[in-house]
């Protein structure tokens, strides 16, 4: 807010405006018709799924696919040290503790190399997480999850369309789940949804999305715990809207990206910043297009594009670091995501960023370095 160029803002256009507008003239508000429905039809068979399961946020997406699974308090699970904080509560939430690997330096997703070193007897599953818009390598991912018997979550929270040697993720585990919030890659406001090709998985979800009501023939009646997790048919109708221009927006993003790499090449190649990677398998989708900048200049950076009205995000701390979960890592060293930590920039990346803004952006980090005199 208050920024010329924020970090990241959504595009709503007329046809988004229209369909929620003729959700409000309809009537059908909650999560009951078709709009809803229609949404996690669209989105789900975009991502080459059967089903999907429409919930009010990524966060609520991820519990109710841990829950759903059967996953319970004293489960463990594998998951990487530099997420979103949502990632780790989630399972936090059951009472399942996260076993964190730190974090591949090119691509930063999990150092899968680490993980095997990770899984013990209460381990149940890996949580997979295509951070900023990279894909992590789910080959590998399903390899060792065969070998140990575990089942595999995505968090694609941040990588809706990316894609793994030409295939969508978001099948590549039982289930994957997405987020809506108004910065992500499509968003209905606030809003999420796990895809799953799982039939039993899907209804389970379903069904505990909602309370759990209507077994045994009576419908105020609750054999399990469920949750209410309803997505509401004005952000439905939004999805449905949104969905239609996924292709655009991560078409946008990567010419964002590659524009943004040409332009700051220059600087990358005097040894000033390391630019975003991506694997020659892996289609990169940057929801957010970052740099690392060596820890001494990171800050004074962010400061000197700051006043120059310039939005940016510091990389999120990893889970290790948070106030509420260090104690309980405090033996272990996740080297790796503390660098990124330390070096990453957000700059702006959202959807309705124009060629000229990145110009602007780009001209300003040189600026900053020329200022210094390297
Ligand atoms: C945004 C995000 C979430 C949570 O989504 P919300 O809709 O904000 O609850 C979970 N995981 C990752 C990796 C995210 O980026």
């Amino acid at each position: 807010m208050g920024f010329k160029i924020p970090v990241s803002s959504p595009i709503i256009d007329e046809s988004d405006i229209k369909s929620v507008t003729e959700c409000l003239r309809s009537g059908w508000i909650s999560s009951l018709g078709k709009d809803v429905e229609n949404f996690e039809r669209d989105f789900s068979s975009y991502h080459g799924a059967h089903y999907g399961v429409a919930t009010n946020s990524g966060t609520t997406a991820l519990h109710l696919a841990l829950a759903s699974l059967g996953l319970k308090a004293g489960d463990q699970i594998i998951a990487p040290t530099f997420t979103m904080i949502a990632t780790i509560n989630a399972a936090e939430y059951l009472g399942i503790r996260a076993n964190l690997v730190d974090a591949n330096y090119k691509t930063w997703t999990m150092d899968l190399e680490k993980v095997e070193g990770k899984i013990n007897v209460k381990t149940k599953a890996i949580m997979a997480v295509h951070i900023y818009g990279h894909p992590e390598n789910m080959k590998i991912v399903n390899e060792i999850a065969e070998k140990h018997g575990l089942i595999v979550i995505e968090d694609a929270a941040e990588a809706h369309g990316a894609e793994i040697e030409g295939k969508k993720i978001g099948t590549f585990g039982r289930v994957a789940s997405f987020s809506f919030y108004a910065n992500k890659i499509i968003t209905t406001g606030e809003g999420g949804m796990n895809i799953t090709n799982d039939h039993d998985l899907a209804e389970r979800m379903v069904w505990l999305r909602a309370h759990a009501f209507g077994r045994g023939g009576k419908h105020f009646w609750h054999e399990e715990l469920g949750y209410g997790y309803r997505l509401s048919a004005l952000q439905g109708a939004l999805g449905v809207s949104q969905t239609k221009k996924i292709d655009t927006f991560v078409k946008k993003r990567r010419s964002n990206a590659k524009l943004y790499n040409e332009l700051l090449a220059p600087l990358a190649e005097r040894g000033l910043l390391t630019l975003p990677f991506e694997e020659s398998w892996a289609k990169n989708v940057y929801w957010m297009y970052s740099i690392l900048v060596n820890e001494k200049y990171r800050n004074p950076l962010m400061l000197h594009l700051e006043k120059s009205g310039i939005e940016t995000r510091t990389f999120f701390y990893p889970i290790h670091r948070q106030p509420y979960y260090s104690i309980r890592y405090t033996g272990e060293r996740f080297p790796t995501a503390d660098r990124l930590s330390n070096e990453g920039i957000n700059l702006p990346s959202g959807n309705a960023l124009t060629d000229d803004q990145i110009q602007y952006v780009c001209k300003e980090i040189e600026n900053y370095f020329n200022s210094l005199g390297i």
